[in-house]
């Protein structure tokens, strides 16, 4: 099964059995079940955005404890909409996870083959997550306009290739980003695509320079073209700007909103 919504305790949030069943944790949360008042409210997991810290650091401890990980075992980056990808182990334990100050600086992307969690935070930026079964690596992406344009989805699998991972094993993961419903864009972003990609179906003409961007279908394109298996690519297709029940948007709300978190780590790594 593809993307699918789950509750447990507090905390509602998406999964894909398919994964879970291969030993991996997968998910991504919603901003119901936790602590932060408003405009963050509640499950707000982002320590930038102007939260009260302790709030945060609760929202957190939530959230890890749903994987049944201490502070320790999880690692969090600095993202800057590049599309730097990064591999991490047990040794990156705890960066980034209480404090910013501990962050991995400047980087958008995780691959590990380690019992790591990796974490990332959107508000209408794409998450990426990818599995590879020979490897058993897992990865995460964050893939805002400016990442898919810089093909950060084909640097993950560029870094499973290094180390002998076939890209058409690989399995990829779009979870809930702005969809292209709500995706209005401009001129000099339309350019950078135009740029990078030799066809821009993603891209819909509205009149007057502006155009609806399909990130979900950007990305998948990207995937496809380095040769990842249509049938290995779930897009859980879930706005993020059309449901302010479920998820902060950054496009809706403006700047003084929350964060979702993805997460990954494999569970059977565990002796
Ligand atoms: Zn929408």
């Amino acid at each position: 099964m593809s993307w699918t919504w789950r509750k447990s305790g507090n905390l509602t949030f998406l999964t894909i059995p398919k994964w879970q069943a291969e030993g991996i944790n997968i998910g991504f949360s919603t901003r119901v079940g936790g602590v932060s008042r408003v405009p963050y409210d509640t499950l707000n997991l982002g320590l930038h955005v102007g939260d009260n810290p302790a709030a945060v650091l609760e929202n957190r401890k939530r959230w890890l404890d749903q994987w049944g990980v201490s502070w320790s075992e999880s690692v969090v980056g600095e993202q800057v909409h590049g599309a730097n990808v990064l591999w991490v182990d047990k040794k990156n334990g705890g960066q980034g996870v209480r404090e910013l100050r501990t962050v991995i600086p400047a980087v958008d992307g995780f691959v590990t083959q380690d019992d790591i969690g990796l974490m990332e935070f959107f508000a209408d930026c794409v998450p990426l997550f990818f599995y590879h079964p020979d490897l058993k690596a897992v990865g995460i992406a964050h893939a805002g306009w400016k990442g898919t344009a810089q093909k950060i989805g084909q640097r993950v699998l560029e870094l499973f290739e290094e180390v002998g991972g076939r890209t058409e094993d690989a399995w990829v993961a779009i979870g809930p980003s702005i969809g292209p419903c709500c995706y209005l864009v401009d001129e000099p972003v339309v350019n950078q695509f135009r740029e990078q990609f030799a066809e821009t179906p993603f891209l819909q003409s509205q009149g007057n320079g502006q155009y609806l961007l399909d990130l979900w279908e950007a990305n998948r394109i990207l995937l496809l073209e380095k040769g990842v298996c249509s049938k290995n690519i779930d897009v859980a297709a879930i706005c993020t700007a059309d449901n302010p029940e479920w998820f902060f948007s950054h496009r809706r709300d403006g700047a003084r909103t929350g964060r979702m978190a993805g997460w990954i780590n494999l569970y059977k790594a565990k002796s």
